[in-house]
């Protein structure tokens, strides 16, 4: 909700990554899809016709919420959370999805699937969209104009299933932070890592290049959002490797914005 406030400052083009998590870490109990729903209403009445993409649950790995009984893992960043979570108990998912259809009556909603592995969780998940929007008509609610739904590419193994997933989905959403940790098994959240490896090298290069080529021809629109995008080199490479929609913190967008806009966009894609 504080970012929220800058949508009009920065004249961003909506939200590419609303973690729906967040909030919940914030209360001692489960919301209810009541509560949900006042909430995400909230939210897209701030951003004021602006596109917003909810990204349902992503519990377990860093993200802990105290009254959510998840054991302890060895590797939890690798273990039973987000999707793996809401596909064992699709109560909760069926919750959250209710609550974004309720929110979104009559505008378009956005909805975005973390942590998916393959494209058969993909097409489970979807189906408790239909399951709920059909709920919402039969009971006589209005429900969203437009319904989007995708998934957020984090998992390096979804990167090699384009061809069948590209067909299903509205749109894919990069999702840099989880991909390039496990592609070079590098814990994303520990010091003695952080300048072990380049972002910028030949190997993550190659993978987002893949990732856009396959989106291209499967004319699947395509986001990439993570902590690189707000630095400005790193910037600078994603749109020279075709990426269109850049997502990143409020607080980086100026910076970025007024990159590009000094940019020499035929020279940066040349280099690619
Ligand atoms: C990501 O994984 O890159 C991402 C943007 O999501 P999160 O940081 O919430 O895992
Ligand atoms: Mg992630």
């Amino acid at each position: 909700m504080i970012d929220l406030a800058h949508l009009k400052n920065s004249n961003a083009a909506g939200v590419g990554l609303y973690r729906t998590e967040i909030p919940f870490m914030g209360r001692s109990k489960f919301p209810g899809v009541d509560e949900q729903t006042r909430l995400y209403n909230q939210v897209l009445d701030n951003a004021n016709g602006k596109p917003v993409v909810f990204c349902t649950l992503d519990i377990g790995g860093d993200k802990v919420l105290p009254y959510c009984n998840i054991e302890n893992e060895d590797n939890p960043s690798m273990g039973w959370r987000a999707i793996r979570v809401a596909l064992d108990r699709p109560a909760s998912l069926r919750r959250q999805l209710r609550a974004m259809i309720r929110a979104a009556a009559g505008r378009e909603l956005y909805i975005m699937f973390p942590m998916v592995a393959e494209v058969p969780e993909f097409v489970q998940a979807r189906a408790f969209v239909d399951i709920e929007l059909t709920r919402g008509k039969e009971r006589g609610a209005v429900v969203p104009k437009q319904v989007c739904v995708g998934v957020m590419l984090e998992v390096p193994s979804l990167a090699f299933q384009l061809n069948a997933l590209c067909p299903l989905v509205d749109f894919i959403s990069v999702g840099s932070n989880d991909l390039c940790q496990f592609l070079f098994a590098s814990d994303r959240g520990n010091p003695r890592l952080a300048d072990r490896f380049d972002i910028l090298s030949p190997i993550i290069l190659t993978v987002l290049k893949n990732i856009v080529t396959d989106c291209d021809k499967a004319n699947v629109p395509l986001n990439l959002c993570g902590e690189m995008v707000g630095r400005l080199l790193e910037a600078m490479a994603l749109i020279g490797l075709g990426f269109k929609w850049l997502s990143m913190a409020g607080s980086s967008i100026g910076r970025v914005k007024e990159m590009v806009l000094g940019m020499d966009m035929s020279e940066v894609q040349h280099a690619f």
